[in-house]
């Protein structure tokens, strides 16, 4: 198929239009007007990205609290001495500050008649407050009057960096394959998180952009963080948030003392085991029930009581996502039909690019930022991408690392890289890689290789409760799909997007099982069940993955705990 080239060139190339892109060309904008900033993103800026697509809501903190109260809290219970205990106080401490940037770019916040914001307390520590579904075409609104270009169908499949600096990407549309290179002083890859494409609101995670970080040279942190399962109706499929306090077995017995005495934030992995335990055990299959015994479950404040359901009518009371809300609650009362009956929906949510404070990536003048970044970050510790047990933080997360990054980029002069060409046959190398695919007549589908992987990442024991012998049965799953992406075949634009999205998956999950198989401990959500404990003596330690000469290298590193106020005993 034909296809036209085009050279472009920019001072800031954010790979990625969602909210976390959004904002960080909305905050380099505001804070220097003179950089030129270009936006490419593979669907469309405003509609694409996961922030438009569910609940919208975001976590609020008391600033009668101290950061350092929930720091404490978070690290002590959810994080598990894992995270970077800074970055974690810096996204507590901008709260407020967030928010009125999002009013300030048009999106729709509720406050109360005073001016207070309008909080649901969902607690222990955090609530929410809301924002309405049409966030990010707000944001777009507002960086296209600031004049910020965006290109939408297009994209990021490559970055150049020469001697250890970023240099541009290489690109493409995909109506028309035009093929392009642009030039770039630094790049934000905004690309959101992996999700395998299981769970049908989540299906716009698919990796590439982390793939194409890695492929680089950029550092992996905490891959092995990388599986979310959350539980929903196995009827109608849908997820449902908390019920983890509810789960009772067949024998109608209450089991969620079993792994929880006492309320907590959100789900947690154990509550997956639980349900597994109890099919091997023959005492499935689990369900919910409501409200009787509700007060036994502790639900957290503000979401099963009756209290809760008054604010989570109010919750909804948005003007541009109710009718999506409508849509959904239809949708789950002729799919259900009342059945209560559960099982683990699994998410994905691979979200590893290292990052530091500033969200620079190991590569010089490249950032990393949101649901690609997350626990690459490590400021959240041991759990996966949001929610990571904190309902209302993928995009406050996503805003608080554009802030952080926009801030960076838009005071730095220059990133201290020599300029430099990206060298010809280096873009000729890319441009036939990338479009391999469209020309073989044989070969294989980006679905056989989807399914493979799928295959290895979906069962929750080989991907959420693992053990040593199920994790290389999985391995060698992922080994059958890394053999059949080496001959992909597309037929057309959009086709060979999918084959570079499912290769992106092979790789991502050889890091997740690469890392998960060198952990050799559980904690937070990482659970093992042949080392079931937390093992601060010898795990206190970050993984790092990287490609070193196309070879995926692993080492690990000490979390500097002596730097941070709250350490283990
Ligand atoms: C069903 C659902 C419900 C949720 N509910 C909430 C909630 O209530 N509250 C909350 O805080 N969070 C929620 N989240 C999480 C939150 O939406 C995300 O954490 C947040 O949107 C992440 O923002 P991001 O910009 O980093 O990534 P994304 O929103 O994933 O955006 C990434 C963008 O990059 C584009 N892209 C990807 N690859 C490329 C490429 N190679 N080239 C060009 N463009 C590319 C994508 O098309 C997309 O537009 C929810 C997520 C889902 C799926």
């Amino acid at each position: 198929m034909d296809y036209k080239k085009t050279e472009l060139s920019c001072d800031v190339l954010i790979a990625g239009g969602g909210v976390g892109g959004l904002t960080a060309a909305l905050e380099i904008k505001e804070k220097n007007p003179d950089l030129d900033v270009l936006i490419v993103e593979k669907q469309t800026a405003g509609y694409g990205g996961k922030a438009n697509k569910g609940g919208g809501v975001l976590q609020y903190f008391d600033p009668k609290m101290s950061p350092a109260e929930f720091v404490k809290f978070h690290v002590e219970n959810i994080g598990c001495y894992l995270g970077d205990q800074e970055v974690m106080y810096k996204y507590v401490e901008m709260n407020t500050e967030m928010l009125e940037k999002l009013i300030s770019w048009g999106c729709n916040l509720p406050k109360n008649p005073d001016g207070s914001w309008f909080v649901i307390p969902t607690g222990p520590m955090t609530s929410m407050i809301t924002v309405d579904l049409d966030i990010t075409l707000k944001m777009r609104q507002r960086a296209e009057k600031l004049g910020v270009r965006i290109m939408d169908k297009t994209t990021v499949a490559e970055f150049f960096v020469e001697d250890g600096c970023i240099k541009g990407a290489a690109a493409y549309s995909i109506l028309d394959g035009t093929f392009y290179v642009i030039k770039a002083k630094y790049v934000v890859v905004a690309t959101g998180s992996q999700n395998y494409r299981f769970a049908s609101m989540w299906s716009s995670g698919r990796g590439d952009g982390i793939a194409a970080a890695y492929r680089a040279g950029a550092e992996m942190r905490n891959c092995e963080f990388g599986n979310f399962t959350q539980i929903a109706k196995v009827k109608s499929h849908d997820e449902v948030v908390f019920g983890e306090n509810n789960m009772y077995n067949a024998k109608g017995e209450f089991i969620t003392p079993h792994f929880r005495s006492y309320r907590e934030t959100d789900i947690n992995s154990n509550a997956i085991r639980e349900w597994y335990w109890q099919m091997l055990a023959g005492t499935g299959p689990v369900h919910l029930e409501y409200p009787e015994r509700e007060q036994e479950s502790r639900p957290a404040e503000g979401t099963d009581s009756k209290e809760g359901g008054a604010a989570m009518a109010r919750l909804f009371d948005r003007p541009y996502g109710r009718t999506f809300r409508m849509l959904n609650t239809i949708s789950s009362q002729s799919a259900d039909q009342g059945s209560m009956e559960i099982c683990p929906l699994f998410i994905g949510e691979q979200s590893p690019i290292r990052v530091d404070g500033n969200m620079a990536t190991s590569i010089k003048g490249m950032y990393a930022i949101g649901d690609c970044s997350y626990t690459g970050s490590a400021a959240p510790g041991a759990v996966p991408a949001p929610p990571g047990r904190n309902r209302g933080s993928g995009i406050l997360n996503a805003v608080f690392a554009g802030i952080v990054c926009g801030d960076a980029i838009a005071a730095l002069k220059t990133c201290g890289c020599a300029p430099a060409e990206i060298p010809a046959e280096k873009v000729a190398a890319v441009e036939e890689a990338i479009y391999a695919p469209l020309k073989r007549t044989e070969g294989h589908r980006a679905k056989d290789v989807i399914d493979l992987v799928q295959k290895a990442v979906v069962p929750i024991e080989q991907s959420v409760y693992m053990k040593e012998d199920r994790m290389k049965k999985a391995e060698g799953i992922v080994a059958q799909a890394r053999e059949a992406a080496k001959d992909l075949r597309a037929e057309d634009w959009h086709d060979l997007l999918a084959c570079h999205e499912a290769e992106a998956m092979v790789t991502c999950a050889e890091m997740f099982y690469a890392a998960s198989e060198m952990r050799k401990e559980s904690r937070g959500w990482f659970l093992r069940e042949d080392y079931p404990d937390i093992d601060n003596k010898n795990w206190l330690k970050w993984i790092i993955v990287q490609n070193v000469d196309g070879k995926m290298t692993l080492h690990t590193e000490d979390v500097p705990i002596d730097k941070y106020p709250n350490k283990p005993e």
